[in-house]
C-alpha cells in the first residue's frame, strides 16, 4: 500500500514538474548538461552517466574529462560532445553532474572548485564527494553556496549529493555501519550540514532536503548491486536538473525511475543477476514516455 501511494505521487510529480514537449520546442528547451569526471583509465563512468542523461531527455550533453586518454567521441552515442582533459567550460550549461570516475587529484579538485562557483544546479557524486570529505575549503564552499541560494528563493542554486553509505560515512567522519543504523537521520544531518539535497543510496534510498522534507524511495532491487549503476543515477538526476526540475523533485524522480527501470528489466528476465548498468537508460526512457 505504501509503495502504491508513492507510485501515485511519482505520477503526480511528473505531471507537475516534467516539461511537456511543446510542438515548437528545440534542444535549448530541455537544457544543457555538463557531466564532469573520468580520470585516466576511468572514462567509462562519465560516459555511462551521459548516455543515461541523453535517454532522460536532456537537450544537449557535454562530457568533460579530467584525465588524459579520453576517447574523441562515444561510438554508439555520437550525440554526446566529449571534451578532453579539463577543456570544458561551465559558462553555458544549465546543470553540472560532477564526480563519476573523477579521481581525487589536483585537476579533479580544481574542476570541483569551478563547479561550486557556478550558479547552475549541481549533482555531486563519487570522487567529488570524497574530495568534499577531504578538503574543508570545498565543503565550506558548498555550504556557503546553499546558504546564498536559500536567501534568494528556495533552492535557487540546488545541489544534490548522491553518496552511497561509505561516501556518506567519509562525509560524516564515521563508519558505514553507523550510517546504516539510522539512514534517515544520517541523510537529514548531511542535508543540514551541507545545505544540500542528500540522496543516501542503497536498498531503500533516502532523499532528504535541508528544508526538512524527506522520503524513502520504494523502487529498486538487487539487480542494481553492480558497477556503474550509481553513474547512471547521476546522469538521470543531472538530466532532470538540466530540464528545470527543482532539486528535491529531481532527486525523488531520478531514484524512482532508476529503481523502476531495474524492476522492469528484472521482470523481463534481464536481472537480478547480470544486469549491465548501461541497460537501464533505454528503459528509463520508456518509463518517462509512458508517465
Ligand atoms: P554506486 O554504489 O554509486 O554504484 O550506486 C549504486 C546504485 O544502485 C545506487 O543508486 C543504489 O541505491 C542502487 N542499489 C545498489 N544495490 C541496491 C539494492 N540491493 N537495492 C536497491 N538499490 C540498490
Ligand atoms: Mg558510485
Amino acid at each position: 500500500v505504501a509503495a502504491d501511494a508513492a507510485r501515485l505521487n511519482a505520477t503526480a510529480l511528473f505531471a507537475t514538474h516534467f516539461p511537456a514537449r511543446a510542438f515548437a520546442s528545440h534542444k535549448g528547451t530541455f537544457g544543457s548538461l555538463a557531466v564532469v569526471g573520468g580520470d585516466t583509465g576511468m572514462c567509462g563512468a562519465p560516459i555511462l552517466a551521459a548516455r543515461a542523461a541523453l535517454h532522460t531527455g536532456a537537450g544537449k550533453i557535454h562530457v568533460g574529462f579530467v584525465g588524459e586518454g579520453a576517447p574523441p567521441y562515444d561510438p554508439p552515442y555520437p550525440e554526446l560532445m566529449l571534451h578532453p582533459s579539463g577543456s570544458l567550460g561551465f559558462e553555458a550549461v544549465d546543470a553540472i553532474a560532477i564526480g563519476c570516475g573523477m579521481g581525487t587529484g589536483a585537476a579533479a579538485a580544481s574542476s570541483l572548485e569551478r563547479a561550486l562557483a557556478c550558479d547552475a544546479p549541481l549533482l555531486i557524486d563519487a570522487d567529488a564527494l570524497n574530495l568534499l570529505a577531504r578538503e574543508k575549503v570545498l565543503a565550506d564552499s558548498l555550504a556557503a553556496r546553499g546558504a546564498t541560494g536559500a536567501s534568494h528563493a528556495a533552492q535557487a542554486r540546488p545541489c544534490v549529493l548522491t553518496p552511497h553509505p561509505l561516501e556518506a560515512a567519509r562525509l560524516m567522519g564515521c563508519d558505514a555501519a553507523t550510517i546504516q543504523r539510522n539512514r534517515l537521520s544520517a541523510a537529514r544531518s548531511l542535508a543540514a550540514r551541507f545545505r544540500a539535497i542528500i540522496v543516501l543510496k542503497g536498498a531503500g534510498t533516502v532523499v532528504a532536503s535541508p528544508d526538512g522534507r524527506a522520503a524513502i524511495n520504494p523502487t529498486g532491487n538487487a539487480a542494481l548491486a553492480t558497477g556503474g549503476t550509481g553513474d547512471v543515477l547521476g546522469g538521470i538526476i543531472g538530466a532532470l536538473l538540466a530540464q528545470g526540475l527543482p532539486g528535491y523533485e529531481a532527486a525523488l524522480a531520478g531514484v524512482y525511475l532508476h529503481g523502476l527501470a531495474a524492476e522492469t528489466l528484472t521482470a523481463a528476465g534481464r536481472g537480478p543477476a547480470g544486469l549491465a548498468a548501461g541497460e537501464l537508460a533505454s528503459t528509463v526512457r520508456e518509463l518517462l514516455n509512458r508517465s
